[in-house]
């Protein structure tokens, strides 16, 4: 049945049974208001409160110093790409750019909109490798240097925070690496993304920004995008997403029950070490193409087959999977083969029964 589905699915991604039930239970009636959250006013006392909690529990969650600011917006990953530039680049009109995978690569693209946009490498003619960086070009008059700290479609992830300029300003992409692991938030000027793949559903991005970097908007950034007017209106300077950040915080909560950043973190490990380990003793027949130094623990991208991958096995994986109710695992279209997302919501359970599939599915077919 659909209740009992393993998702890995690379976004939007599973969210924690217990969070849909208890949305479910105040779905018609919230706290006995006699009707649901999503029919609430944005600037009511219910939806300030939860607008509020989430803020505070993504600062206690990420331990965000006081001189950093937890916005929400709309427009998805994307939208982030466009407001990152108007909102950021204005101060010297250029900005450096890590091209590490696709979604990067998009975000260099949308920058280059708004100024100059320079890539610290030139784009790897094999993906699954992040350049040395001792290898980087770095432009000291950047507005700021932008990377991708995990790479959803391509499974490549940093492990380790880039090293910048001091007066040069990091800015990451967190869509799908936020709340797995640790980040010392003070290392950077932003961290943005999408909350639909580890904190909640579509429909909210989260901005977090260092205070003295608001304010310098380029002229022409729509107002519903721009971090200092957002920030000014307490992320409600128009109409939220309620219902979505009414999801989000409640997806936050349950972080902090299993553990905080730190239970995700390990949990994520575990996670990641159990798959890596069935890919790499399958002597061949399951292979990673991601160079080990930068496998991503979140978005697992493998072939199957020798010796790189055959689409026939892998779709008869697929099927396989798709009986024993594992979904969502084939691979972006870009890259094909198979990619299984471990976000904060699957558990290391659902991890065990797609090895086992793995396991036995190898002595069948190799
Ligand atoms: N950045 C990353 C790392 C992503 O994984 C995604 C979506 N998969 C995006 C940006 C784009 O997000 P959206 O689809 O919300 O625009």
């Amino acid at each position: 049945s659909s209740s009992s589905a393993l998702n890995f699915g690379a976004g939007p991604a599973k969210l924690p049974k217990e969070v849909l039930s208890e949305v479910q239970s105040e779905l018609l009636c919230y706290q006995n208001c006699g009707m649901s959250i999503m029919e609430m006013s944005h600037r009511g006392k219910e939806y300030d409160k939860i607008n509020n909690d989430a803020q505070k529990t993504i600062r206690e969650l990420l331990k965000v110093p006081d001189n950093y600011r937890v916005l929400f917006m709309q427009g998805g990953g994307l939208g982030g790409f466009a407001a990152i530039a108007m909102n950021l680049i204005n101060r010297t009109g250029s900005a450096d750019y890590a091209v590490t995978g696709t979604w990067s690569a998009a975000a260099a693209k949308e920058a280059a909109k708004y100024g100059t946009v320079n890539l610290v490498f030139p784009k790897a003619d094999k993906p699954g490798a992040i350049p040395n960086e001792s290898a980087w070009t770095r432009n000291p008059d950047a507005s700021y240097l932008y990377y991708c700290d995990n790479e959803t479609v391509d499974g490549v992830e940093f492990h380790t925070v880039p090293q910048t300029h001091p007066d040069v300003p990091l800015v990451a992409d967190m869509s799908s690496s936020i709340m797995t692991k640790k980040v010392d938030v003070s290392k950077f000027g932003c961290i943005f993304g999408g909350a639909q793949k580890n904190i909640g559903p579509a429909g909210v991005v989260f901005v977090i920004i260092r205070e003295d970097l608001l304010g310098k908007p380029m002229k022409i950034c729509p107002a519903i995008m721009d971090f200092t007017n957002i920030n000014k209106a307490n992320s409600v300077h128009n109409t939220p997403a309620t219902f979505s950040v009414y999801v989000m915080e409640k997806v936050l909560q349950w972080i902090k029950k299993m553990g905080g950043v730190e239970g995700m973190e390990k949990q994520s490990e575990e996670k990641s070490k159990l798959l890596y380990d069935a890919i790499n003793n399958s002597d061949g027949f399951y292979t990673s193409p991601i160079d080990k130094e930068v496998q991503s623990r979140i978005n697992i991208p493998f072939r199957i087959g020798r010796p790189n991958g055959n689409e026939e096995l892998e779709k008869k994986f697929l099927d396989e999977a798709e009986k024993q109710y594992m979904y969502q695992l084939k691979g972006h279209r870009s890259v094909g083969g198979i990619r299984a997302s471990l976000y904060n919501a699957v558990s290391l359970a659902d991890v065990k029964s797609l090895v086992e599939l793995m396991q036995r599915f190898k002595k069948e077919n190799d």
